[in-house]
């Protein structure tokens, strides 16, 4: 585990192409790859903005049902 740590280090971001510290962060579902801290901000934004779609999506197959 702990070499796992050690090969990743230095890994570019798949984002913004900047050099990832530590293990860096699953980009998935906006960016395939692994992303910085700084990119995964906007990952985990993006997570959170399907999930109000999906959110949204239910209300309105309820109401219109
Ligand atoms: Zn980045």
């Amino acid at each position: 585990m702990y070499q796992d740590v050690l090969k990743k280090d230095g890994e570019k971001c798949a984002r913004c192409g900047g050099t990832i510290k530590g293990y860096g962060h699953n980009g998935s579902p906006l960016i395939n790859g692994r992303v910085c801290d700084k990119c995964n901000v906007d990952v985990v934004a993006f997570r959170m903005h399907m999930i109000n779609i999906k959110e949204a999506l239910k209300d309105w197959e309820e109401k219109n049902r």
